[in-house]
């Protein structure tokens, strides 16, 4: 059986140590210096969270979504398939709702979409699966070259962007499968 009294006081013993130890190092220029540094930054740091989740907040609110598919998940109890969707605009994917450990920036994108009731009313779904990044990639660089761009018109030129990419890459494929023969 563990001797609960001399486990105790071990341990008491060794956090008084410590402690003793902690107090003389923070009597250290260096170590003050670093102490209030330290402070400042764990202030900006709660700051920037703050910043970002309402920066975040401010662009799904006023994004009118342009939705694709973005990948399928067997859910791990059911064992039914989901299909994500995720805004090729502002980034806003329901994706983040089933990540284990999330980022922190993940997590403002998770919370955001379990408090609204409805997240795809402000919008329109693509039938249309594509990984997230590649097309927001293609977004942004149609927005790039047409500035006052309606959405649908940027749905006409995403379409026949993403016709391009799937020719490139099949044109692709094909010279490597004739090049290893
Ligand atoms: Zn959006």
């Amino acid at each position: 059986m563990i001797d609960l009294y001399n486990y105790f006081n071990e341990i008491l013993k060794e956090k008084e140590k410590l402690d003793q130890e902690k107090k003389e190092l923070e009597k250290d220029p260096k170590v003050q210096e670093y102490i209030r540094i330290y402070k400042q930054y764990k202030q900006a740091d709660k700051q920037y969270k703050q910043a970002y989740a309402a920066l975040k907040k401010h662009e799904y609110d006023e994004c009118n979504h342009i939705l694709v598919y973005t990948k399928e998940e067997i859910g791990k109890r059911e064992g039914r398939t989901y299909t994500h969707s995720g805004c090729i605009k502002c980034g806003l994917d329901d994706s983040a709702l089933s990540i284990e450990k999330p980022t922190f920036e993940e997590s403002v994108m998770a919370d955001y979409i379990k408090s609204q009731k409805s997240w795809i009313i402000n919008g329109k779904q693509l039938n249309i699966t594509c990984p997230l990044p590649i097309a927001c990639g293609i977004y942004e660089s149609i927005k790039e070259a047409n500035h006052n761009i309606t959405d649908e018109e940027a749905i006409t030129l995403f379409k026949l962007s993403l016709i391009d990419t799937y020719i490139e890459e099949n044109k692709t494929k094909t010279e490597e499968k004739d090049f290893t023969k």
